[in-house]
């Protein structure tokens, strides 16, 4: 019953061997699919931008860089002159008559004011000698800007003017006809003041430019800047079409100089009378003035990334302001936003190839870090904005996807690694030294749990023979049916605890350890069953029939004894003992 360990490492060692090149191919694989999958999920990613499911989520993250945002630096000829509920406590409730804007309109002029602009909308009737007086103020100011609006009537669009408009008869159909073409002639420019939020309610662009039947206005701030700047053309052409994204410097009553409308009025009068006014004529000279609304009664105010109350009159002053810094804020171009989810998936599923929890998470977080960081600069420094929630989680995708994958590989490797550990190269059979272990583990379980476990031992008859009769490969071959032999006899379908365990105990020997089963029936059935399948199996080398036969030998745990040595001692003697009566028979253990 010795075994010849040259043999038994050989066979090993060559088992071993080609267990582990199919590992590596297959290691090599699953990288390969990682990396598909990976493209696939960029792919999902690239067609979300494409359809602009995320944009929502991409306008939160703009609002959450203005937060984080310094203040822009502002033009400092900006003054804006509010119509505050100071001013209309001080003068009057709402609406004034006109003669008052007419008032404004001299002083301002007088104390040299470069451009004064009104976003005001004067729909109410109005005496004739109001209209007079402020279509005089105009003429001679010669550098008044008025705005236009429109609203939707009966799902046409129609201008309504900051001048009196109405709807007159023209044909048999009722046409908008600007009412006062003498005053708006006498106007140095005209700008739309409409505005359109985003669908949570937030304002973050204006149209540049609103063209509804033959009229086409720019917005009011972009009106007065092309008008500064001289670039009628050039401009035109940067903004037609696309909504254009407001750069906000800062809080409003912060980045600009702004004065009450009465306070204005009021030094006027103090002047006159020789007092020293609150608002110094110089703090107007060669400024450009935006006038409006900024009662919260009267006034259109909306919600942008950082205040509430953003009166009409601030983002007038707002694209005004970005165009005369050169601060325009413009949204990264599809493409280069595609190119940056393409390559930072691409460097994502790159570190994730090689799955670290830890690691592979800080390398994600310094990539998202790092890519929040360039388009938070990029969006301050140079006015572009690009998107950072699609790729931030394009690399959680990624990388939960990688963890996922990841784990899937690992137990597998662990399992085959397991396998190659406990398991004997040519049979399939557990070997012995994991055999022993969960030997050791039976006995415990028995001797706590009460229940009998028998041992079977068995050597293959004559094998010597065999093995010199048909040579070595021949042996092999029998040993691997006999072992498959043997364990189709044993109860392999219980919980896995319960299951027989059977191992190669050496050359061509086997051991079987049986799970609450009593001696008698481990030898009369379990013993016999094994010595009759092995009888009865059919083996054929190069077309000689084989009989092959076994000898077995049954012991059982003693109650007195807590280690298995002993059983395995007595079953030995009992093949020993089956040997040398005759071969090919059960023999039990006293
Ligand atoms: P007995 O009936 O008394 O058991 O006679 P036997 O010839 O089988 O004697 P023994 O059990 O001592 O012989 C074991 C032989 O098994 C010795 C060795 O050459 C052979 N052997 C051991 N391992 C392997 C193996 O992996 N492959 C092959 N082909 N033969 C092996
Ligand atoms: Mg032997
Ligand atoms: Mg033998």
């Amino acid at each position: 019953m010795q075994q010849n360990p040259n043999r038994q490492n050989f066979a090993q060692q060559l088992g071993e061997f080609f267990s582990r090149t199919k590992a590596s191919r297959s290691l090599r694989r699953s990288e390969l699919f990682q990396i598909l999958l990976s493209l696939l999920i960029i792919g999902a990613a690239v067609f979300c931008m494409k359809t602009g499911s995320f944009e929502r989520f991409e306008y939160r993250c703009l609002d959450y860089f203005f937060q984080k945002r310094p203040a822009l630096k502002t033009d400092d000829s900006i003054r804006l002159i509010e119509i505050s509920e100071e001013s209309l406590q001080a003068i009057g409730q709402w609406p004034w008559p006109w003669h008052y804007h007419a008032e404004l309109i001299k002083i301002l002029k007088q104390w040299g004011a470069k451009k004064i602009i009104f976003d005001l909308v004067f729909k109410e009737d109005n005496a004739p000698y109001e209209n007079d007086a402020l279509e005089r103020a105009i003429s001679e100011a010669g550098n008044v800007y008025f705005s236009v609006g429109y609203e939707q009537r009966a799902e046409k669009k129609i201008w309504v003017h900051s001048l009196p408009i109405a709807l007159e008869p023209k044909g048999d159909k009722m046409e908008w006809a600007h009412s006062d073409p003498v005053l708006e002639s006498r106007l140095k420019g005209i700008g739309h003041h409409h505005i359109q939020l985003d669908e949570d309610g937030v304002l973050r662009s204006v149209q540049p430019w609103l063209e509804i039947g033959l009229e086409r206005y720019a917005q009011l701030g972009l009106k007065v800047a092309i008008d500064e700047l001289d670039q009628q053309v050039l401009i035109a052409d940067r903004y037609a079409g696309k909504p254009m994204l407001i750069n906000w410097p800062g809080l409003w009553k912060d980045r600009y100089q702004h004065y009450h409308y009465s306070d204005v009025i009021r030094s006027y009068q103090g002047m006159q009378k020789g007092l020293k006014p609150v608002i110094s004529p110089d703090a107007i000279k060669d400024k450009i003035c935006f006038v409006g609304l900024t009662a919260t009664d009267n006034a259109n105010f909306s919600v942008n990334a950082m205040e509430p109350q953003v009166p009409r009159l601030a983002v007038h002053a707002a694209i005004f302001n970005q165009m005369m810094t050169g601060q325009s804020l413009i949204p990264a171009p599809v493409i280069w936003n595609l190119a940056v989810i393409v390559m930072i998936g691409l460097i994502a599923s790159f570190l994730f190839i090689e799955f670290n929890n830890i690691r592979s998470f800080i390398a994600g977080l310094g990539l998202v870090t790092g890519w929040v960081v360039i388009a938070f600069i990029s969006f301050w420094k140079f006015g572009i904005w690009f998107y950072v929630f699609q790729p931030a989680v394009l690399v959680l995708l990624l990388f939960i996807v990688a963890a996922i994958y990841a784990h899937i590989v690992a137990s597998r490797e662990q399992a085959r690694l397991f396998d190659l550990a406990t398991r004997d190269g040519l049979t399939g059979l557990f070997v012995i030294r994991y055999f022993r272990e969960m030997l050791n583990q039976l006995t415990d379980d028995a001797l706590k749990h009460r229940f009998p476990l028998s041992l079977i031992l068995m050597d293959i008859d004559n094998f010597k023979s065999i093995n010199d009769t048909y040579g070595h490969p021949a042996g092999d071959l029998i040993l691997k049916k006999t072992a498959h032999a043997v364990q189709s006899c044993l109860r392999s379908k219980r919980p896995a605890k319960e299951i027989d365990l059977v191992a190669r105990y050496g050359g061509e020997e086997f051991i079987v350890a049986l799970h609450n089963c009593p001696i008698e029936e481990a030898s009369a059935q379990a013993g016999e069953r094994i010595r009759k399948a092995v009888e009865s199996n059919f083996y054929e080398w190069e077309g000689h029939q084989i009989p092959v036969t076994i000898s077995v030998g049954v012991s059982s745990l003693r109650k007195d004894e807590n280690i298995p040595d002993f059983m395995v001692r007595r079953a030995d003697e009992a093949l020993y003992e089956a040997k040398r009566t005759g071969k090919n028979k059960v023999c039990i253990a006293e």
